[in-house]
């Protein structure tokens, strides 16, 4: 994205025949400083700090404490939540910028940052009310404290709207029970956005949204996941059992849970995006890397064929 937009228009072609190209234009992005600035730091960081200790971080299943906090002193964990909040008080393309980096470095890191921003605080920033906005973003900007996003259950992932997971007033209590599934910080996060049916004969509007402090009494976590890829970020159950949390920890109206829900989604598909941008020019960087160094029948391989390699994986 940064380093320029290509456009490629392909020639009719017949079946059984090599594309031809027509043309290949070049359009160059310009940031404002302040992106330009950001992204220069933040690539830094990815190359000193995650690169190094990525491959590592991923074989052990392990949380990258250290540098996560140092993200939050940069900023990197509450990019758009507003200063007087504790938060970076930039805009979204600085969220998907720093994000981009920071993948390139760590594919894992960047789903825990990607999931606080965006699946953690961007929903609470818009729906909270400013008393539960002190309580539940300014902690959660410092890297000290991070939070997850519980939506997807065994049963229902796409079908976000089936939640099986229920909520249950009684006096000043809302009694949680259920299981949520693949919930990203799972093991790390102090908190969670949790979704619950709090009428079911409304089907998906009967779904509400709660505040939960993690730990608490009623709620466990499953195994972490033994995933293919981004191992550091844990993946787990979170399972309520007759799990009581305070009336007031209700996230919006009764029954807006499915709209923050999918509000909330939408945003985070540019932080997924962003992730995968940088994760595939890493592993540009990686072949054309190789491609350049290889030795092939006794001699390197030429410019030109490494040119090719990149070519390739470009389109
Ligand atoms: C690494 C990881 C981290 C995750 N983190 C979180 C998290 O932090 N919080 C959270 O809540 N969830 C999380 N999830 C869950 C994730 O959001 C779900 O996996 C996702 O919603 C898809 O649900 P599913 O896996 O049940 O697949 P399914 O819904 O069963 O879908 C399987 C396939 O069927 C297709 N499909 C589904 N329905 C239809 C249809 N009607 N028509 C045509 N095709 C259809 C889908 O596109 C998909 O290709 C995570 C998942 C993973 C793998």
């Amino acid at each position: 994205m940064i380093r320029g937009i290509t456009v490629l228009c392909r020639a009719w072609r017949a079946p059984h025949t090599a594309p031809r190209y027509l043309h290949t234009v070049h359009q160059t992005v310009e940031l404002p400083d302040t992106h330009r600035m950001l992204r220069d730091t933040c690539r830094e960081f990815a190359e000193k700090e995650l690169q190094p200790i990525a491959a590592e971080l991923d074989r052990e299943h392990r949380y990258p404490r250290e540098q996560v906090q140092k993200m939050g002193q940069m900023g990197l964990l509450s990019v758009d939540i507003p200063e007087n909040l504790g938060g970076a008080g930039l805009d979204y393309l600085a969220y998907s910028i720093g994000l981009e980096e920071v993948s390139r470095g760590c594919a894992s890191t960047g789903v825990i940052m990607s999931v606080n921003n965006s699946l953690y605080l961007g929903p609470i920033f818009k729906n909270a009310s400013e008393e539960q906005k002190k309580k539940w973003i300014t902690p959660f900007c410092s890297g000290d404290k991070i939070g997850c996003f519980a939506l997807s259950e065994p049963g229902n992932g796409s079908d976000a709207g089936a939640a099986s997971t229920v909520a249950r007033l009684e006096g000043e209590e809302w009694i949680l029970n259920g299981t949520k599934s693949w919930i990203t910080n799972a093991w790390e996060a102090s908190a969670a956005v949790v979704f619950a049916t709090t009428d079911k004969s409304l089907k998906h509007k009967g779904i509400s949204a709660f505040l939960v402090e993690m730990p608490t009494p009623g709620l466990s976590l499953g195994k972490k996941e033994d995933k293919l890829g981004i191992r550091a970020s844990s993946t787990a159950n979170l399972i309520f059992e007759d799990c009581r949390i305070p009336r007031e920890n209700l996230l919006g109206q009764p029954g807006m849970g499915f709209k923050i829900a999918m509000q909330t989604l939408d945003a985070g598909r540019i932080g997924i995006a962003s992730q995968a941008l940088g994760i595939a020019q890493a592993a540009l960087d990686c072949a054309v890397d190789y491609a350049e160094k290889r030795i092939a029948f006794g001699a390197p391989i030429t410019k030109l064929q490494a040119i090719q390699v990149q070519n390739l994986n470009i389109y």
